[in-house]
């Protein structure tokens, strides 16, 4: 089951680069397996599939040690806590919710020498909802600044979650809207866009996106 899905998610992206005109292999799956077993973690893992993402601290170190023997890129996508910051960066080889320079500042600071810079990216609130967490687009070129020069993590891009849209060329509007904002950012050499879930992933590709974070459409629907 997870297997079958697991190819018509990675079918469907390769069908949407070509739409897109993007280059081929330019899109990578982030697996979100929160909530689910780890059983489910070695099955796509056993076929092929090796970037997971999770968005609770203890859970995902749970089942980091179940599945020590794997090889797989640990991504965190959940919101963060000061107080998890340590087991953040000791355990995860990327993380995408960094929303505030404090919390950049810890991951820098908590991040094993020994180990490689932490992947960030920053977390952008494109439609400025109040509910969501995300710094605003008018705050990212000075936060981009002062997290370049934190030198044990790694600036790799944005992400950003929008509001759910059925209409596709709604889905497109905020990712191209952050994709506008970030042009202006070149000096900063950003590789990543961390856009599009199960719902979206489409629309998120067409606008660029370099990382899907697809999780009910692969382990299915969460409780
Ligand atoms: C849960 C989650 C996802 C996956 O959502 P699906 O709609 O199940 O694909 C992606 N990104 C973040 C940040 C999440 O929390």
């Amino acid at each position: 089951m997870i297997s079958s899905r697991l190819k018509a998610i990675l079918s469907q992206i390769k069908q949407a680069e070509i739409r897109y005109h993007r280059t081929p292999d330019s899109v990578l799956l982030l697996a979100v397996s929160k909530t689910k077993p780890s059983a489910d973690i070695a099955a796509a893992y056993q076929a092929g599939q090796r970037h997971f993402g999770e968005s609770y601290c203890q859970e995902a170190l749970l089942k980091q040690g179940e599945l020590g023997a794997y090889a797989i890129t640990w991504h965190f996508i959940g919101p963060i806590q000061s107080n998890k910051t340590k087991a953040i960066a000791t355990h995860f080889d990327w993380v995408h919710s960094v929303d505030s320079l404090s919390i950049a500042q810890r991951l820098n600071k908590q991040r094993p020498t020994h180990l490689a810079p932490l992947n960030i990216c920053l977390q952008v609130n494109v439609s400025n909802e109040s509910s969501k967490s995300g710094i605003s687009l008018n705050e990212l070129s000075q936060l981009c600044e002062q997290v370049a020069k934190l030198p044990n993590i790694k600036l790799r891009g944005v992400m950003t979650i929008p509001a759910p849209e059925d209409d596709f060329e709604r889905q497109r509007q905020p990712y191209k809207t952050l994709v506008q904002a970030i042009r202006k950012l070149d000096d900063f050499k950003l590789d990543t866009l961390s856009f599009g879930m199960s719902g979206d992933l489409i629309a998120a590709i067409a606008e660029g996106s370099t990382m899907v974070r697809v999780g009910s459409a692969l382990f299915g629907i969460r409780d």
